[in-house]
């Protein structure tokens, strides 16, 4: 059966409130989202026919700031799904203090199956139908799973469009473009948000590392979009051997390491993962120039990448990845949780028994909406900043949170994972209180 990510967010929220003895009032205020707006998007397709798509926006939490989320174009989007997406965000801008709340949206579409057209219309459409909710102070998506820069800048241009028409008024651009981060450069977005995600989780995984007082070297990579891509070629200019990635289509193994940026720029040829060239299981049809090495490389099935004999497996696609089913079989000693939700609360219990250390996903992908809201103040007070002000700022904020987590799992005597939820959690119910 399907996992439920709701429930499951549910179920670590109970750990956290078992640990810390939470109020009731507030376990009740937090398991539950502030608001679910449900919309139906018609979309003039290329063939001329009308087809309508279902989308979401759910707001779990507002009190320490405006709800703040990203929007995931995927065919198996569900409700619970972008519930539990918009619970972590609340959960995750507490882990690192940023004054933002949660949020998530989603549209049920693949969006490989539309044409640039027609992707633009859905996107505009979106932000015209929630155009009301929607606004610097209120709610700041971003992107997600199959959602980018260019979706983000089409969003902006329709909230400006839909609001100056129904206000009979110009916007200022502090109005409108803090309303989405992750927008491209040229439309006001922040220098350093398309690596933040990765650069954060390694900047959490050095100072695990030094913390830990231990020394890892080998990585496997579940999905190979913006996060996992990125993390790639960051832990590899650093030194970290990438011995396996994986995409929605196939995954591939190269048993001395692999260098990412041969890898993408196969993927951008072919469609996936694999090398140049590669005659090991390299498709006949697909070849792109380079002349890659591929010794030692091969394809390998896709489940296998998390149950690999390496270091650090960095799962980076989906949620309900690492599960009850095979969490037995994982030989990483790191799991550093790029992908919201990888793990389910019956994978944890046996992560636990094997002190195999997770490093969450409200920890360890935090810096993108860090990033995202550093995009925000940029926007609200008209300011630019250099790729290296932005990581600068970033570096302490996510060790710093690295070390508030872990302080709290050793006090509490439990887990990162629930140490990160019981540092958001307090941080929640503090502002709660605070704005009753
Ligand atoms: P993306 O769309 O850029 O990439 C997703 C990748 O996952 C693609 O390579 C896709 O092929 C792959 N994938 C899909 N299904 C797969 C499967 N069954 N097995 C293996 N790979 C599969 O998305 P992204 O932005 O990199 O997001 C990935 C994860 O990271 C999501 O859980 C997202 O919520 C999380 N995340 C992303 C950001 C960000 O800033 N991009 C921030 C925080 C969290």
């Amino acid at each position: 059966m399907a996992q439920n990510p709701h429930q499951n967010a549910l179920k670590q929220l109970e750990d956290v409130a078992k640990k810390i003895k939470l109020d009731k009032e507030i376990f009740e205020i937090l398991s539950k989202p502030q608001r679910i707006i449900m919309m139906q998007i018609p979309v003039k397709m290329d063939s001329g026919k009308m087809q309508m798509f279902e989308a979401y926006r759910v707001e779990h939490n507002n009190a320490r700031g405006p709800y703040k989320g990203g929007i995931r174009y995927f065919p198996q989007v569900d409700l619970n799904e972008v519930k539990a997406l918009a619970h972590w965000m609340s959960l995750k801008c507490a882990v690192t203090g940023i004054p933002m709340g949660g949020g998530k949206g989603g549209i049920i579409v693949d969006p490989h199956q539309l044409s640039a057209g027609e992707l633009e219309r859905l996107s505009r459409g979106y932000a015209r139908a929630a155009a009301d909710f929607l606004g610097p102070k209120k709610d700041v998506p971003a992107p997600d799973v199959y959602t980018n820069a260019q979706i983000m800048d089409w969003m902006v241009s329709e909230f400006k469009k839909t609001k100056e028409k129904e206000l009979g008024r110009k916007l200022k651009a502090s109005e409108y473009l803090p309303t989405l981060t992750g927008k491209s450069l040229r439309g006001g977005g922040s220098k350093g948000r398309d690596i933040a995600t990765a650069q954060g989780s390694v900047f959490v995984l050095e100072e695990a590392l030094k913390t830990l007082k231990i020394k890892k070297s080998t990585v496997a990579i579940q999905g190979f979009g913006n996060a996992g891509y990125v993390a790639a070629k960051i832990l590899h200019d650093k030194g970290f051997k990438i011995v396996a990635v994986s995409d929605s289509r196939k995954a591939f193994y190269c048993e001395d390491g692999l260098d990412p940026d041969k890898v993408m720029k196969y993927k951008e040829k072919c469609g996936t993962v694999g090398l140049c060239d590669c005659k090991a299981g390299g498709s006949k049809t697909c070849k792109c120039s380079g002349g890659c090495n591929c010794q030692g490389c091969k394809y390998i099935p896709q489940s296998q990448i998390l149950t690999l004999d390496v270091d650090i497996l960095i799962p980076a696609a989906l949620e309900n990845q690492i599960t009850g089913a095979n969490a037995g079989k994982v030989k990483a000693d790191i799991i550093l949780e790029l992908a919201n939700g990888a793990t389910t609360p019956e994978a944890d219990a046996i992560l636990r028994r094997k002190k195999i250390i997770a490093i969450p996903d409200i920890l360890a992908n935090a810096g993108g909406v860090t990033v995202s809201y550093f995009e925000w103040y940029q926007n609200m007070k008209n300011e630019k900043w250099s790729e290296d002000k932005v990581a600068r700022k970033l570096s302490p904020l996510m060790k710093r949170s690295f070390r508030e987590v872990y302080k709290l799992a050793r006090q509490y005597k439990t887990d990162l994972r629930t140490g990160a939820g019981i540092l958001a959690v307090k941080r929640l119910e503090e502002a709660i209180k605070k704005s009753r």
